[in-house]
């Protein structure tokens, strides 16, 4: 075994539960999780190519052997969750990569998908932030179906189909232990703005397949196996989620009449980013943030651009 890198930042969960921060730009934005059943683990998301030693030494430090990792679960293959997939594999000679069949063809041949991350990002950010992709052989995916029940030495894995933020974007349900596994499905919640009053959560309209009633739809589906914890990449454990769900469908209901109201402006991406941040401003002091200017241009900046950007392309599709 390699010597666990000093940065691997850990958290133990329950249920054989460890989330690992992928250092995606900076601590505390994104964590892939490991599951943990006797003896054989599965990998929930990835980051980028920057994160798979911190995932090689959270192995390492979990005294979990490379041969024991049997999958590599990609809830969608937006690059800031599935970008390292193709070099970690490279490290875990049994792992497939499970991915959803609208997916498979990106992680085979990345070009499509670094032509997409540049047109959001820009190519300077893209290829400091992701590096080089590596294809993915075919041979070692599983295209994931609609309700497929995936065993994790004997764990039932449970994936489902969840539109809306992506239309290649699968969850996990988690039965045996009331889990679900997000990615982006069930929005962003960094542990920044917890506060006495829980978790504060916004939802991810990123580019470019955002659709509201189908994200609606998606929320609604995971909260029917009455889960307890959700696990997100942005940023891990969340519970209390009926509130965080009502709070999510609130919201993406206010951002798609935003911009529909918006659309025919002379610049309407300046009007929906404006309307939105006043919109979070005012949930961030609702939670109990007093610095919620600090918080909103801080901490959501990011997710307020990616948001108006993703809103704009879905006045786009439907014009
Ligand atoms: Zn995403």
């Amino acid at each position: 075994m390699s010597e666990p890198s000093p940065n691997a930042r850990l958290v133990r969960h329950p249920d054989g539960i460890t989330a690992v921060d992928t250092e995606y730009i900076g601590p505390g934005l994104a964590a892939a999780h490991l599951i943990l059943q006797d003896g054989r683990a599965a990998v929930v998301d990835v980051g980028t190519n920057h994160s798979v030693p911190h995932l090689l030494a959270a192995l390492d430090v979990l005294g979990v052997a490379r041969e024991a990792v049997d999958f590599v679960f990609l809830t969608h293959v937006h690059l800031d969750h599935a970008a390292g997939a193709g070099k970690l594999l490279q490290a875990l000679p049994h792992a497939r990569v499970v991915v959803h069949p609208r997916g498979v063809q990106h992680m085979a041949q990345p070009a499509k998908l670094i032509a997409a991350a540049i047109a959001v990002y820009g190519e300077a950010i893209y290829r400091k932030t992701y590096g080089e992709l590596v294809p993915i052989d075919p041979e070692r995916m599983v295209a994931m179906q609609d309700g497929q029940i995936v065993e994790l030495a004997g764990r039932k894995l449970t994936l489902i189909n969840t539109p809306g933020h992506a239309l290649h974007h699968y969850c996990i349900i988690d039965r045996g232990y009331a889990n679900v596994f997000t990615g982006d499905t069930f929005g962003v919640s960094y542990r920044a703005l917890d506060t006495a009053a829980g978790a504060f959560i916004v939802p991810t309209t990123s580019p470019t397949q955002f659709d509201p009633d189908q994200l609606i739809g998606s929320i609604d589906r995971l909260m029917q196996f009455e889960p307890r914890a959700a696990y997100l990449m942005h940023y891990s454990r969340v519970t209390g989620l009926p509130r965080l769900a009502a709070s999510l469908r609130m919201q993406i209901r206010a951002l798609a009449e935003i911009a529909r109201r918006h659309a025919g402006d002379a610049d309407p991406a300046a009007a929906i980013k404006a309307e939105m941040r006043a919109l979070w401003l005012t949930l961030v002091r609702a939670h109990g943030i007093a610095s919620a200017e600090q918080v909103v241009d801080g901490i959501l900046d990011k997710d307020l651009e990616l948001n108006t950007q993703g809103l704009m392309a879905w006045l786009a599709r439907a014009a």
